[in-house]
Order: C-alpha cells, then structure tokens, then sequence
C-alpha cells in the first residue's frame, strides 16, 4: 500500500512516500481502507523528534481516521467488512486494567497511540486498531468529517464536559482558539452556556471565531501577556475555566487570567518547553490544574452524536492527496488554517 513514512526525525521532509505491506491483522483488530485522516500537531512533535514516549521510527503518522471496513480478524464481532467506522486516537488498549475498567482507557497501562510505531497510521491507505478503538459512524455524519471527530471534538468535549464540568453562565477562555482543537471547544462551551472568550494569534480569524461561538475574542502576539484585556472583559476578575489548547509559551498570561477558584484543564502543548511556577499563586487563589491526553471511545461515540445532531461541526479547512503530507505539516505549523486539514488517500496527486 501507499504510505507517508517518517524514517529519522526531522522537517515537513522527513514525510517520504513508501510502498509498504498492509498493516497486520491481530485478532481482535479491524482493518480499515481510510477515506480520510486528520493532520494534528501531534503528527508535527512525532515527526520532529520532540515527542519521543512510545515513539519508533520507523513510523507512519496519523491517528484521527476515517475509512470502510475492509477485513475483520477472527475475535470482532461489532465491525464487518463495509462499516463505515472512525477511530479513536489509539491503536490498542488492554481492555481489563483499572483504568479500561472505568472509562478512563485513555490513560490505559499498555495503550498504544496509533501511529506512533510500527508502519501503521492513518497518512496511508490502510490503518489496522483493535475494535475497542473503532466506533460506527452514524448516517447523516460524513467520513470525511468523521475522521476528526475523535482527536479534534471528542478531546475538547472530554475537557469541556466531563474534566471541567463547565456550567452555564460559567466565564470559559478557550486559546489556540483558531486551531483544529480550539475551534470545535468554542461550539461546546458555546453549547453548555459558557460565556466564551477566544485567544488568538491571528486577527484574520476573529470574524469566524465570533461565527463558531466565540462572544469575545482577544488577539495577541505570540506569547504575548493577554490577560489585562481578559480582566478587563470581565469586571477585573478572570474567567472560571480555561480549556488550554496551547500550553508554556502561554504559562503566564493563562494563569494571571484565571479567576478566584479556577480550573484550568491542560489539553496541548505546541512547544517542549518548560515554565517556571511558583505553588503559591496557584492555591492562593484556589486554582485547579487538570489535564486531558485523549478521547475515549465513550466519549467518541458523544461526540459523533453531537455533530450527527447539528450541535457540533467539524471545521475542515481543506484536504491534500496523501503524497501532501509535508504541505500539511507546513500549513499547520504556519498556523494559518482554521480548523483541520485531511489527508486524503483517495485524491491523486496534482501531476
Ligand atoms: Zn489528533
Ligand atoms: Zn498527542
Ligand atoms: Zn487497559
């Protein structure tokens, strides 16, 4: 099959077109002929070596996928071949360790995130995940929208309803707003009756963030101190919740925005940078630090029926041919597209 394969950590280059074997068929997994894969920066740190647990190279990036079943191996018995499926972000959960036990398989002992090792990812034309990973797509709900719903819904609907607990008339600052994560969190804070503030570093997006649910925007430079202007939107006081989609290069400014009690909710960190923190501005005023890693398929399932019922949409900024991948490595590192860009295994190459 035809396969974006990273061999050695590096740029946008690093992503070169192989002919490689199909994924294997364990006994519990589903293959899937993918329709469509979103490109995440968790697909930019794998790639450029500053992700580095549970990453062997050589790999095939890619987890947020969409696609047909193709073949079942002899234990499933949910899937059969022509389902339309997507995935969560994981190749592999154990299914019996305490945390699988509790709807908390995303942080499961031996999980293994899809795409991460192995040659096989969703920047190719078959992906094989074990069925605990694999949900149905329901009708009304496009593939191509599907493959994103997983990384770029489900996480933020895990940070947003179930870690934060985020309640109406609650004060909740979204940042990274304009990104794949951020744009889908504005319509579920929009959705649970949040007052929404969006943190951005492009004015170009303002207009559309307002459109996807944003009722202030706050433009700033990168790493810029945004917090007096979130003050000032808010009688001096800060906002309840932050759904942090950017991570140290915002430390400061996140912190001094928060109000008295808190809770902030790390979901991503665009950098491998460290912050410096002192414990004491933190429980002085009460403030909560949780953290979110990905989605699991109970909350997958959610998600799909939220965008299957018009609450969410799935902003999609445009879709490349597979052989692109670099091109969307590059777009998405510039931080120029709203939303998420698809790889798409079935487009040809422009010649
Ligand atoms: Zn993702
Ligand atoms: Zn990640
Ligand atoms: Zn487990």
């Amino acid at each position: 099959m035809r396969a974006m394969v990273v061999r050695a950590p590096g740029e946008a280059e690093a992503l070169q077109l192989e002919d490689v074997p199909l994924p294997t068929l364990r006994d519990n997994d589903v293959r899937i002929r993918v329709e469509a894969c979103g490109v995440c920066f968790h697909d930019v740190v794998t790639r450029n070596g500053v992700l580095r647990r549970g990453v062997r190279m050589p790999l095939i990036p890619g987890h947020e996928v969409s696609g047909i079943v193709e073949s079942v191996g002899p234990r499933v018995r949910a899937f059969k071949p022509g389902d339309r499926v997507c995935t969560t972000q994981r190749r592999y959960i154990c299914g019996f360790c305490r945390f699988c036990r509790s709807s908390r398989e995303t942080s499961c002992e031996t999980r293994e995130f899809l795409g991460d090792a192995d040659l096989n990812g969703g920047y190719a034309e078959y992906v094989s995940v074990s069925d605990d990973n694999v949900a149905h797509v329901p009708p009304g709900v496009d593939l191509a929208q599907a493959a994103i719903v997983s990384c770029a819904v489900g996480t933020e609907l895990n940070a947003i309803r179930d870690v934060a607990q985020v309640r109406p008339g609650e004060r909740v600052l979204i940042s990274g707003a304009g990104g794949g994560l951020g744009v889908h969190g504005l319509q579920l804070a929009r959705g649970a009756g949040a007052r929404v503030f969006a943190v951005t570093t492009s004015p170009s997006k303002a207009d559309s963030l307002r459109q996807w649910g944003a009722h202030e925007v706050v433009v700033c430079g990168r790493g810029e101190d945004f917090s007096a202007q979130i003050k000032e939107l808010t009688n001096g006081e800060g906002v309840d919740v932050v759904i942090d989609n950017v991570g140290s290069v915002l430390f400061e400014p996140t912190r001094r925005s928060l109000a008295m009690g808190g809770r902030w909710i790390f979901v991503g960190q665009l950098t491998g940078d460290f912050v410096r923190l002192n414990p004491a501005q933190l429980f002085l005023r009460d403030i909560t630090i949780r953290s979110v890693i990905s989605t699991s398929r109970n909350q997958l399932q959610d998600a799909l029926a939220l965008v299957q019922q018009g609450m969410v949409k799935p902003v999609i900024t445009g879709e490349l041919p597979l052989e692109e991948a670099a091109q969307a490595h590059r777009l998405m590192e510039g931080g120029q597209a709203l939303g998420r860009m698809l790889l798409r295994p079935g487009l040809r190459a422009a010649a």
